[in-house]
This record gives C-alpha cells, sequence and structure tokens, in this order.
C-alpha cells in the first residue's frame, strides 16, 4: 500500500456562500511512502483563492506566502485536486496530523464541488495520536508535530515549518521512525459512509431526565464515607449541560451535590458523574466511577 502523508495550509475569511467563515486552502504538499517506509515521491502546489484575495494576518506570519505567489503560480482548487488525485492513486492510504486537514479538506470540496465527501480518499488514518502512543505520551493531549520533531530529534531547522512540504516531509519523518505494521493496522480506517458519518457526527448533551438513552443508575449515588446510598433531596435539574441535585446521607448527616453529564457521542452515550461535599468552607471534590 502507497502512504501519503497530506499537509495543508489554509486562508480563512468571510463567505457569503458559505454563510459564515470559510476555510479555502491557498496549498497542498505530500509526500508518499513505499512498503518499506521509504519516501519515494513528493507534491507541491499552491492554489489561487477565489473567496478572498486577501490573506489574514495569522497566514502571512506563519507561511510566509504572499498573495502574489498565490496569483502568480497557484491553480484553482479543482484543477489542482485534480492533479493530486492523480498523483495520489487509486488505492493509496492519507495519513494527517490530527483531522484537522481532513475537516478542511472536506469543507473545500463541499464548497467548490457541493459533495460531502473527499472522492480520491479510499483509506485514511490520523497518525497524530498512534504517534502519541507510539511515543508513550498520554494521548488526551494533542501533541503538536514540531514538539513530536524535538522529541525523537528530527532536525526541524533546515525546513520551513507552517509551509505546506515541509510540514508533509516531517510528519512523514515522524511517522516513519515510529511505523510498526501490526499496531498500524487498525488505525487504518476504510473511507466509506461510516466513516464519514463518523467524522461528521456532532456530540450532543442529553437535556431530557427521562431519555431512554441515559441508564437510571448512572443517577444513583453512594457515600463516599460510608459506602451507603445517598437520598435525593428535590428534583434533578438541568444545569449549565449537566443534571444537578442535592443528595443527603442519612447515616453520616453529610449533604452533596451531585452532576451528572450525559453526551451523545457517534460511540454511544457518555456519562461523567462527579459528587462534591456540601460543606459552607472549602468544599471537597470526588470524582465516583460509574456504577
Ligand atoms: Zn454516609
Amino acid at each position: 500500500m502507497r502512504f501519503i502523508v497530506l499537509d495543508l495550509e489554509w486562508n480563512g475569511s468571510y463567505s457569503k456562500k458559505a454563510h459564515g467563515y470559510f476555510n479555502e486552502i491557498i496549498e497542498i504538499g505530500a509526500v508518499a511512502l513505499d512498503d518499506e517506509m521509504h519516501p519515494v515521491d513528493a507534491f507541491h502546489r499552491v492554489i489561487r483563492p477565489s473567496v478572498s484575495k486577501k490573506l489574514t494576518n495569522l497566514v502571512k506570519e506563519l507561511t510566509h506566502i504572499t498573495p502574489e505567489e498565490l496569483e502568480e503560480e497557484g491553480g484553482s482548487f479543482a484543477k489542482t485536486m485534480r492533479a493530486f488525485s492523480k498523483w495520489a492513486g487509486e488505492e493509496a492510504a492519507v495519513l494527517t496530523w490530527s483531522n484537522t486537514d481532513l475537516l478542511v479538506l472536506l469543507e473545500n470540496y463541499r464548497f467548490f464541488h457541493g459533495i460531502d465527501r473527499i472522492p480520491f480518499m479510499k483509506w485514511y488514518a490520523d497518525i497524530q495520536p498512534y504517534c502519541q502512543r507510539r511515543m508513550g505520551v498520554d494521548t488526551s493531549q494533542q501533541m503538536g508535530l514540531s514538539r513530536a520533531c524535538e522529541a525523537l530529534a528530527i532536525s526541524a531547522e533546515d525546513s520551513a515549518l507552517h509551509r505546506a512540504p515541509d510540514d508533509a516531509m516531517l510528519t512523514a519523518q515522524v511517522f516513519m521512525r515510529l511505523y510498526d505494521p501490526e499496531s498500524f493496522a487498525a488505525c487504518l480506517q476504510q473511507v466509506n459512509k461510516e466513516f464519514y458519518a463518523r467524522l461528521l457526527f456532532k456530540p450532543i448533551f442529553i437535556r431530557e431526565f427521562d431519555s431512554p438513552l441515559i441508564k437510571r443508575g448512572s443517577f444513583c449515588f453512594s457515600c463516599p464515607e460510608c459506602g451507603k446510598g445517598l437520598q435525593l433531596k428535590g428534583k434533578w435539574k438541568y444545569f449549565s449541560r449537566a443534571f444537578c441535585a442535592e443528595l443527603f446521607c442519612k447515616s453520616c448527616k453529610k449533604a452533596y451535590m451531585a452532576r451528572v453529564q450525559c453526551r451523545q457521542l457517534y460511540e454511544g452515550v457518555d456519562i461523567r458523574r462527579k459528587l462534591t461535599e456540601k460543606k459552607p468552607s472549602q468544599p471537597e471534590k470526588t470524582d465516583v466511577p460509574e456504577t
């Protein structure tokens, strides 16, 4: 399988057509890796923006791309992506560092072609969490590319950070260093209907107390001191994205505030529970695992 490590740069601007902010891709850089993890080919194009010719200060400072460069050397999004698809090949797997680039690419296909998919993409992997796991770094916080390079002693000095071809090359180098065929196989996703449903799924907070999606046991708490079941005082109320109630331990004569947050994710319902002792001074927080 041919791996294509992809990096994009984009410029944000207001678009009437998008009814809001639109991230228009202005540069695409990619490195192709063969089965033995050798870089065998590279792709680089700039794209002439059609929504806004004016680049934001952030883009100018980060990338040093100039409007003149885009005007003189850039092709349209459609033409550039046709060339890229041809270069990438039919069965390539697209790899990006975090899925932000993927979402922006999808946003551009939707904007310019009115479709909710990336036509050339058959396989995809977000290699950022994969590399982080391989490095033994806790994945609750996203690791930036430059930090990953630093940790692996990959020199970013010779490359212009934040230009797409250089970022793609650095990403490829990090990946080449950490790649292991067995563990990576589980990361590679086939791009089908379910892939897009998962990618575009917007998590929602469940506000209905009686929702059949919430197990009733989620609202049962036991006293952290004596372990007996806590009694409900009053009612559960929805407040700042969670159900809240006052609970009471008859044995210890202690009052608690309970908070249950229920979020519907693509994979299912995620429930977070928190119990806080109600003290006039210095409230104490206790995390309680779901029962
Ligand atoms: Zn108690």
